[in-house]
């Protein structure tokens, strides 16, 4: 059976189709940049990258744009042949607590949950409408980033603020990302060959959004992400967590609205905003080898605060049997990854430098021997998860 795993960000859609129950990848491709001035879109078949510069001015374009190569390239004989499309929806709220086959009280809720979401929700009930119609013979499933949190404590979930914010407007930590923090802690159980529901687990995903997650015996008991992916630590151009009393002081002095605030706080924070050069962790990384003292400040700020939440959870969890690295940077940084666990010694950690240096997107242990919590990269995988579950309700 054929499966499509769709992921529509906002300004992107990335697309993998399976072979199932096999688990091969037929094809995988992005649309990026879509809605501003010229798109890039990429299709990987057969061992070819087909790639091209196009506007492409909304996700129902980046979809066309999909099922045309599709055809053009032959990757399926027919459009009939998709027997279910996985769609990552971002925000399932307290409705959603696994993976669901999308009717139409799915979908309403999907778009009420869209205040939450405003950048995502939409973006994916636009791939869910459209691909409904283009494989009407297709099951279509929603893989909810919020999904694996639900099991959170309300000690976890709740703000210290008025109850009747949660009760009456829904205000708590929703945590994202839970595609990716389940893969990886049920691949760590299976590294330290411990059974899934007796593993205790941190798992960092460090990409352009990141988030950690504490995970006990097969369940996500806390992650930094809240509300919304702003919070918890820093990010590419997010700022995480910081005192809500900034907000108004910056909208006063620099006459915008609060809206206006939280957009810098989304778009120019982080890492751009502390290095006032780049999102992206490999200048970062450039930089600090030159001795650029912003860029130094980056990382510094970045690890100090990773190592913090790993210090909480690892009290919150009782002890930790792994932590876990994933994502673009959690995969890739090894000097992240070094300035991480260099400000965890009190917990009895130790890597092999050499070793996480020249570790790059591959399963393996980067703690040595002397170690007294075992660390290790993780490659995610986020498209094979939503595969899966869609997949579960074609059987
Ligand atoms: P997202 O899916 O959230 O957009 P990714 O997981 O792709 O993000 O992570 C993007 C981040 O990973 C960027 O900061 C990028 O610099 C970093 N990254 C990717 N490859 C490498 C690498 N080889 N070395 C260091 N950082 C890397």
């Amino acid at each position: 059976m054929k499966v499509l795993a769709v992921n529509a960000g906002s300004s992107s859609l990335k697309y993998q189709l399976f072979n199932m129950p096999e688990k091969t990848v037929i094809c995988s491709g992005i649309a990026e940049r879509i809605g501003l001035d010229m798109s890039i879109f990429s299709l990987k078949f057969n061992g070819e990258k087909y790639e091209i510069e196009v506007k492409i001015e909304n996700h129902k374009q980046a979809i066309a744009l999909v099922l045309e190569w599709f055809a053009k390239y032959k990757v399926v004989g027919n459009l009939d042949e998709i027997n279910g499309v996985g769609h990552r929806v971002v925000h399932g709220g307290e409705s959603f607590d696994k993976s669901v086959v999308i009717d139409e009280d799915v979908l309403k809720i999907i778009h009420d949950l869209s205040d939450f979401a405003p950048l995502h929700n939409p973006a994916n009930i636009v791939g869910i409408e459209e691909l409904s119609k283009a494989l009407p013979h297709s099951i279509a499933v929603a893989v909810f980033d919020t999904a694996f949190h639900q099991t959170m404590p309300a000690e976890s979930f709740m703000y210290a603020t008025p109850y009747t914010w949660y009760t009456d407007y829904g205000i708590r930590k929703y945590g994202f990302h839970g595609t990716s923090h389940e893969y990886v802690s049920k691949q760590a159980a299976i590294m330290v060959d411990k059974a899934y529901n007796e593993t205790k687990t941190i798992v960092c995903h460090l990409g352009n959004g990141a988030s950690l997650c504490a995970i006990k015996n097969g369940a996500s008991i806390d992650t930094t992400m809240g509300f919304t992916p702003l919070a918890g630590i820093p990010m590419g151009t997010r700022s995480g967590d910081i005192d809500p009393a900034i907000i108004p002081y910056i909208a006063a002095k620099e006459n915008m609205d609060a809206q206006a605030v939280i957009d810098v706080l989304n778009k120019k924070s982080g890492f751009l905003g502390v290095s006032g050069f780049s999102s992206d962790a490999r200048d970062i990384s450039m930089a600090v080898a030159e001795g650029n003292e912003r860029a130094i400040l980056t990382l510094n700020l970045y690890a100090k605060r990773i190592a913090e939440v790993i210090g909480a959870y690892h009290v919150t969890l009782g002890g930790v049997d792994i932590i876990a690295f994933t994502a673009g940077i959690g995969e890739n940084a090894g000097d992240v990854r070094e300035a991480v666990c260099r400000r965890l010694t009190a917990l009895g950690i130790s890597i092999d430098e050499e070793k996480n240096l020249a570790t790059r997107s591959k399963q393996t242990y980067i703690s040595d021997s002397n170690s007294k919590i075992k660390v290790a990269v993780i490659p995610t995988n986020e498209e094979l998860v939503i595969a899966e579950d869609t997949y579960a309700f074609l059987v």
